[in-house]
């Protein structure tokens, strides 16, 4: 029989307290899914770059389990890159993406894979509430996903996270872009094919802390609006036009004045207002092309993604037979 084979992948920074936990829950349900619906399971863990105890931890892993691989990149790239990192050395078969704090459930993955078996490619998991987050969390997320709704062409969807099962051709398609500025859950929705999502509930962190703080998501909504969208760029247009109309009525209404009262010297305050409205709109707009300028560099200098320190291949798969 031709055994399909799933390989479960886990970008992890300084998660040396979530691992342990994670771990034999995902071996049960990869141990499950080999004897009932014979699918080669294997983990594939990446180290971000650790500052902590999880490097040693994912190759104790990987020595004591030879379904497990063990991944570990020169620094710390971002969560973005180190999935790339990991999705890249995916041999053969799907791909899962799960995050490595527990907070997308590894018992839900027979869920992702019934979809992929009726025929989907591209199985995400659509969160129906976050426990444990903040309401300015909650908030900001949320009107982040109706914004970059509406701006990107690209299909994206909202509450969606990276918990998420890929097909081997949605995967192979995913691979092609290798853009440095990576914004993952526009890059799954513009590889399109057929999309199944599963509702579920987010648990909150299983432990630590959560490596994302306002900061870092605002930077990353940048991130996926500047690489997914450039209406940005036609509003920059358009605040121009808009403000060249007003200013046009409003110099007509000055040379009217001037002609009929005769020009005395007066509207300082109306004058100074004018110049500071003037240069805040242009330093807005000169801002917003020098968003896309320097992505437009950072793309041109060609560096590879990421570097890997150490690759330690999975010796076996979950077969059910142990
Ligand atoms: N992560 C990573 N590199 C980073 C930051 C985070 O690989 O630079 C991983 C982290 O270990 C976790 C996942 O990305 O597995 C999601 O991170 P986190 O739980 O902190 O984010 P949140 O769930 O709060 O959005
Ligand atoms: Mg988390």
């Amino acid at each position: 029989m031709n055994r399909d084979r799933l390989t479960v992948v886990i970008a992890a920074f300084n998660e040396v307290e979530s691992l342990p936990l994670l771990q034999p829950r995902i071996v049960a349900v990869l141990d499950a899914l080999a004897l009932e619906q014979g699918i080669d399971g294997q983990i594939l863990y990446v180290d971000d770059g650790s500052t902590d105890e999880t490097w040693p931890l994912m190759q104790r892993l990987a020595a004591d389990d030879p379904r497990v691989a063990a991944l570990r990149l020169s620094r710390n790239f971002g969560k973005e890159l180190a999935l790339t990192a990991g999705l890249d050395r995916v041999e053969e078969g799907a791909a899962l993406i799960l995050d490595a704090d527990g907070q997308d459930a590894p018992e839900l993955i027979p869920q992702f894979v019934a979809k992929w078996r009726e025929g989907y490619d591209d199985v995400h998991g659509t969160r129906l509430e976050r426990e444990g987050e903040g309401w300015l969390k909650r908030a900001t997320a949320h009107a982040f996903y109706r914004v970059i709704g509406r701006l990107s062409k690209t299909p994206i969807p909202a509450d969606t996270g990276d918990f998420r099962l890929l097909s081997p051709r949605a995967l192979a398609g995913l691979r092609q872009l290798r853009e440095r500025h990576r914004f993952m859950k526009g890059l799954f929705g513009w590889v399109g094919y057929n999309r199944a999502a599963i509702p579920y509930h987010r648990d909150p962190r299983a432990a630590g802390r959560s490596k994302f703080n306002l900061w870092r998501l605002w930077n990353l909504a940048l991130e996926g609006i500047t690489s997914f969208s450039t209406v940005p760029l036609r509003l920059a247009t358009y605040l121009g036009l808009l403000t060249a109309a007003i200013a046009f009525v409003y110099g007509v209404v000055i040379i009217l004045k001037a002609l009929v009262w005769g020009d005395r010297v007066a509207g300082w305050p109306t004058m100074m207002s004018v110049i500071l409205f003037l240069g805040g709109v242009q330093l807005i707009a000169l801002g917003l092309i020098g968003e896309y300028l320097g992505r437009l560099y950072e793309e041109s200098k060609q560096r590879p993604l990421y570097l890997v320190d150490t690759w330690l291949p999975a010796r076996g798969v979950c077969s059910g037979q142990d």
